[in-house]
């Protein structure tokens, strides 16, 4: 091969590599987002953060089965409340006293973190912690008292 043909033959190899390069845009390389994973891969695709696709749909699974036990984990506790404070709305105890305290509630198994929605009554200013249809107002600040009402019963 003289000089002359072997020069144009390594340019020519210079141009084909330069354009694929162009062609396949490769990104940075990015480690997968699969718990577990880890493994470093080149994107495809600048939004790709999955190693492969079974990696994706074993991820979106995993998030879709934390969101499933979240759900049914609050449900759990909704209906224990529910159930602690239509306990107490029934009692004797409640029906005379007209308020019950909250270490009777806690005693009782109500959680205060677990509720649908907070509303605030507006006749009497105070926010209503709403589970299914019961309504837990706070009447007393200072003795921590609070009021149970059904809801159904106030509109
Ligand atoms: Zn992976």
């Amino acid at each position: 091969m003289n000089y002359f043909l072997y020069l144009k033959k390594i340019i020519m190899i210079k141009k084909i590599k330069v354009q694929k390069r162009i062609s396949n845009r490769t990104y940075p390389s990015k480690l997968c987002k699969k718990e577990g994973c880890y493994s470093e891969f080149i994107p495809t695709d600048g939004r790709q953060v999955y190693c492969c696709s079974q990696h994706r749909i074993d991820s979106n699974n995993d998030k879709r089965k934390i969101v499933d036990k979240f759900e049914s984990e609050f449900k759990i506790k909704a209906k224990q409340n529910r159930f602690v404070l239509k306990k107490i709305n029934e009692s004797a105890f409640y029906k005379n006293e007209k308020r019950v305290s909250k270490n009777l509630l806690i005693y009782e198994g109500y959680e205060f973190p677990i509720y649908h929605k907070k509303v605030i009554d507006k006749k009497i200013n105070r926010e209503i912690l709403v589970c299914y249809e019961y309504g837990l107002i706070l009447v007393d600040t200072n003795k921590k008292l609070y009021e149970i009402v059904i809801l159904e019963n106030i509109k």
